[in-house]
Formats: C-alpha cells, sequence, structure tokens
C-alpha cells in the first residue's frame, strides 16, 4: 500500500489506539508534521514515531476537545507551526456507562456528547475554517484544500445490541455520522473532503479486556463474521485511504469497517 502522502496532520486522542496506529500509518505513507492532542501524554506515541523517522517534527498539544478555546488554541498553534492542516482526524471519543436510558443520568449523558460529538463539531468548525484560507496542495483533479476524518462507530449506523445497551455512546456517534453528512455536503464545493470512519470492535488493550471468558462483551466478539477483532493497524490505514488520493471521490461516506458486523 503506497499512498504517498504528503502534508500536516492533526490527530485528537492520539496517545492511545486508533489516534495512536493512525499516526503511524500515516507516517508509513510520508506524512512528517504532526500535531498530536489528547487530554493524557502523547509521550508513546512521539517516541515511536520518532525511534522510527528521525526527520519527524510533532507538536504535542494536551487539551480537552470539549474545550472551544482549546481547540481554536491548538489550530492557531499548529498553523503557526507547520503553515496549515491537510488531514485531520477527529478521534478523541469515550466510550461511557453500558446503561440504557432510565438507568442513566443527565452529567454523564450529557460527558458523552460533549466529547464525542460536540468535540467532534469544535474541531471540524476550526479546521474548516482554516481549510478555506488554504490552497489545494496540488494541482491534480483529485486534490483537496483538506481532508476531514472523524472516528464515529458501527454503532453510529446500528442500534447498540440488547447486550450492551450503550445509549448515549450509540447517539453520540449516530450524530458524528450526521453532523459528517451535513459538512460534507455544505463543503465539498469549497474543496473541503469529509469522511467519517465506524470501526466495529477494535482489539485496543480496553476492548481486549472488557471481552475476558464470561463477560458480557465476550458474546459480542463471536458474532463478528470475519471471527477476529479488527488490529488497530488496520483501523489507522483505513484513517491514511481516507486522506490520501486513492479516496478522492469518496465524500460524506460512513467508511464501515466491521469485519462484517452490521451486515447481518
Ligand atoms: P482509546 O481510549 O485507546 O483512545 C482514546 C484517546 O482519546 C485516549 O488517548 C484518550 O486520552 C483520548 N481522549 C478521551 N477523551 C478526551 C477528551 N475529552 N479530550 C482529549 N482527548 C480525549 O480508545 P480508541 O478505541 O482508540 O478510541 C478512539 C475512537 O474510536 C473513539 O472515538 C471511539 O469511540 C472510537 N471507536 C473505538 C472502537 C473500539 O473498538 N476500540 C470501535 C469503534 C469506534
Amino acid at each position: 500500500m503506497a499512498f504517498a502522502l504528503k502534508g500536516v496532520a492533526y490527530i485528537t486522542g492520539a496517545g492511545s489506539g486508533i489516534g495512536q496506529y493512525a499516526a503511524y500509518s500515516l507516517a508509513r505513507q510520508g506524512v512528517r508534521s504532526f500535531a498530536l492532542l489528547d487530554r493524557n501524554p502523547v509521550t508513546k506515541t512521539v517516541t515511536e514515531l520518532k525511534k522510527a523517522y528521525p526527520d519527524i517534527s510533532i507538536k504535542e498539544i494536551e487539551l480537552d476537545v470539549a474545550n472551544e478555546a482549546a481547540i481554536n488554541d491548538s489550530v492557531d498553534q499548529t498553523v503557526k507551526e507547520f503553515g496549515r492542516i491537510d488531514y485531520a482526524l477527529n478521534n478523541a471519543g469515550i466510550g461511557g456507562a453500558l446503561k440504557t436510558t432510565d438507568q442513566i443520568d443527565m452529567d454523564d449523558f450529557q460527558r458523552v456528547l460533549a466529547v464525542n460529538t460536540t468535540g467532534v463539531w469544535l474541531c471540524q468548525r476550526a479546521q474548516i475554517r482554516q481549510m478555506l484560507k488554504q490552497e489545494k496542495r496540488t494541482d491534480s483533479y483529485r486534490s483537496y484544500r483538506g481532508s476531514i476524518v472523524n472516528t464515529a462507530s458501527m454503532y453510529g449506523l446500528i442500534g447498540p445490541t440488547l447486550n450492551v445497551p450503550s445509549t448515549a455512546y450509540a447517539t453520540s456517534k449516530h450524530a458524528v455520522v450526521g453532523l459528517t453528512k451535513a459538512d460534507a455536503i455544505a463543503f465539498a464545493p469549497r474543496g473541503i473532503k469529509i469522511n467519517a470512519l465506524c470501526p466495529g470492535y477494535v482489539a485496543t488493550p480496553l476492548v481486549i479486556s472488557s471481552m475476558s471468558a464470561g463477560s458480557v462483551m465476550e458474546d459480542e466478539r463471536v458474532k463478528v463474521p470475519i471471527q477476529r477483532l479488527a488490529e488497530m493497524e488496520e483501523i489507522g490505514d483505513c484513517v491514511a485511504w481516507l486522506h490520501s488520493d486513492a479516496s478522492s471521490y469518496v465524500v460524506g461516506a460512513s467508511t464501515v469497517a466491521d469485519g462484517g458486523f452490521t451486515i447481518q
């Protein structure tokens, strides 16, 4: 796989899991300028990237994606450092409690929406405002001013199973799919490509530990037609593809990478 990505990446939730592996995939495809954002330190991601690519430039930004001023400032800082933003991944997210509507309280519900939905919207708004100011990288008909990928979930497309009643999470991720479609339509004519990525179960440490023998989540693993969880690297590669010229006609898509879970 070679997508020859040249430009500046901005990734939220870059300290762990999908965000971390998306950074590795983008670097493998040629990206050498990164803004890596997370509410926790991104030390491991930075160490690995610098070890593999000594010529890499990384701006580390610690913030909460639900903080409007911090997000706007992070885009300003990235542009001050690197001049533009080509590949944005709005990926920071939380699972919230496995509760149905009658069980969940207001604060828990609102926090999941604040991070997973409002956080993505705040990032996307700041990125769009910047991308509208920058030119396309090349004069190829496939080129964009910038590309944005939002990490939704297969639970942004289907309801949660009876075993795993993640009401707030499913609500927040359906909203990310809707936001992606609305802004993809509004900004495609102005040269910005926006897509959602809808992974199924990914083998992050948290998911693996939650699927221990005898847990309700173990039943979920058995239902995946491909009979395994996604490797983080595979999902990272989907991000690289969605940012590449190879997906130039893919606009506003809810890109499913779920081992066949949602076609059942
Ligand atoms: P993860 O917990 O490994 O990584 C999430 C990262 O986001 C962490 O580094 C965390 O510190 C950061 N983060 C959380 N809240 C934040 C906030 N308010 N501000 C800034 N950073 C914050 O989880 P992951 O599995 O890599 O999840 C990444 C995204 O993928 C999430 O949006 C998640 O909903 C989605 N997703 C995950 C799976 C899965 O099976 N793991 C499946 C579908 C979708």
